[in-house]
Parts: C-alpha cells; sequence; structure tokens
C-alpha cells in the first residue's frame, strides 16, 4: 500500500481539479504519511499556458501549501513542482524555486520535445523513430540538469509509439543507462493505468506504463518511484498499487525519497 505520494497537482494547472487542502484531506483518510505536491510549473516566460498555472499563481500556490502545512500537522507536506527543462529556466528552478522559495524538490519531465526548432508534443508526436530519439535526447538532457529529484513517466512514448521494438529498446536502454550513471529515480506513473487504453497491433494496451519497458529496467542498476500522478483528489492513491506490482513483478528496486523530509 502506497504511504507516500510525491506527485500531485491542483486545479491552478487547468485539467486537474482541487486544491492542496482538499489532496491532504484525501491522503490523511488514505492513510498517507507523506504527500509531495507537484503542480505543472509556472514559467518565467508563460509557455505552455493551457496545462500550467501561470505565473502570477506561483505566490498562491506556495501559499496554499503553507496554510496546509498547518492546519494539517500530522501530514509531511512537501512543496515540489512537475518541470520540463529548458536551459533558460536553469536559474528559475534553481533560484527562484529551489531557492528563494524553498522548494523541497523537482520532479522532472518531458511533455514537449524540441525538433527542428520546434516544440512537438509528446501527446501524439511521438510516433516514429527520429521522434524517440529527440525524446530520448531532451529526457537525459533533462535528467543531466541536475535540478530533478525524480523523473517522471519516462515510458510516456508509449502513448503514441505502438509497438515495442529495436527504436523502443534503444531508447528505454539510453534512458536506464542515464539513470544509472546518474543516480536519478524513475517513476512507474498511476495515472496512465486510469487513462483510457489504446489500440495497437498486439491488441489494447495502457499508453504508460509499458510493461516491456520495465521488464528491460530490471538489466540496470536503477531505483524506480510509484505515484498516482493525482489530478483529483479522489485520485491520491488511485491505481498505485497495480504500478507497485509492475515493480515488483520486475523485481525493481524502489527508492527512498525519505532525505527530503528533513528540514
Ligand atoms: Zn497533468
Ligand atoms: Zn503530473
Amino acid at each position: 500500500m502506497l504511504k507516500k505520494n510525491y506527485h500531485t497537482h491542483t486545479y491552478r494547472c487547468k485539467h486537474a481539479t482541487g486544491d492542496v487542502s482538499d489532496y491532504c484531506q484525501t491522503a490523511i483518510a488514505e492513510g498517507l504519511t507523506v504527500l509531495g505536491m507537484s503542480d505543472h510549473s509556472a514559467l518565467p516566460d508563460d509557455r505552455w499556458p493551457h496545462i500550467r498555472m501561470d505565473l502570477s499563481e506561483l505566490p498562491d500556490y506556495c501559499q496554499a501549501i503553507d496554510d496546509a502545512r498547518i492546519q494539517f500537522p500530522q501530514l509531511t507536506i512537501l512543496k515540489g513542482m512537475e518541470c520540463e527543462f529548458d536551459q533558460q529556466y536553469v536559474s528559475f528552478y534553481q533560484e527562484k524555486l529551489l531557492g528563494e522559495l524553498q522548494f523541497d524538490y523537482l520532479i522532472g519531465a518531458v511533455h514537449f520535445v524540441p525538433v527542428d526548432g520546434e516544440w512537438i508534443g509528446a501527446y501524439g508526436g511521438l510516433d516514429n523513430a527520429a521522434r524517440l530519439i529527440a525524446y530520448t535526447k531532451y529526457f537525459i538532457d533533462s535528467m543531466r540538469s541536475g535540478l530533478f529529484t525524480f523523473m517522471a513517466h519516462p515510458d510516456l512514448f508509449g502513448n503514441c509509439y505502438l509497438n515495442w521494438d529495436d527504436n523502443t529498446i534503444s531508447a528505454a536502454r539510453d534512458i536506464f543507462e542515464a539513470a544509472e550513471v546518474l543516480k536519478i529515480p524513475l517513476e512507474i506513473n498511476g495515472y496512465g493505468l486510469r487513462k483510457p487504453k489504446i489500440s495497437t497491433p498486439l491488441g489494447m494496451r495502457c499508453m504508460y506504463p509499458w510493461p516491456p519497458f520495465w521488464e528491460l529496467a530490471a538489466e540496470y542498476d536503477i531505483e524506480v518511484i510509484v505515484n498516482s500522478d493525482a489530478h483529483h483528489p479522489g485520485d491520491i492513491t488511485k491505481n498505485t498499487q497495480e504500478a507497485i506490482e509492475i515493480g515488483e513483478k520486475f523485481l525493481l528496486n524502489f527508492a527512498n525519497l525519505n532525505f527530503l523530509e528533513i528540514p
């Protein structure tokens, strides 16, 4: 049973519901000891505003977490963000979020990939080998930034790359090698398990987590972390047992992020 969830959104990202206190109430009711808030990060240039909080909402997000820490002392509430890497945002993440605003951690996530000077959406846009290579390179660049405590849904490309083949194997191996060297845990994401299934030549399956990806992970000395990636207060532990079972099935090592709780 999941006791700690580090991946939680709020209404501010415009595709989730509820505020910090709503998630805290459900987390306590479901027996969690640690709740990490990690909404889609505000960005200094308000890029991709349709799926993330506006920069103007950042103080309010921090205040909602600070207030919840007083209101729910029985729960350890961590201040985090789910972030897209871009060299131009490094100082914002480093100095503003982790520095001035005392965020406890940042999650790295790749929802957009630079291809030939354009940003391609990872949902639907990674359906060929060249795009998959671009995703993998960008995912590894994100890891190398040193900003992120773990990386969200590394197998997100399964949402539109339909077959497990030499290209996915090579992408997965590159990601695992980097995760091993850089010692960054990879997330088995519960949200993918509750999204609509997709039709592939081999039948219906979840977009992600993609089992052959995690089977291959077992060959590497890496750690995994399970989160619900809750976008609604009622989803705070949803599908996490299934995600844990994927990790257990392939004998993967579960990361311990207790260091985040030391003030
Ligand atoms: Zn989201
Ligand atoms: Zn998320």
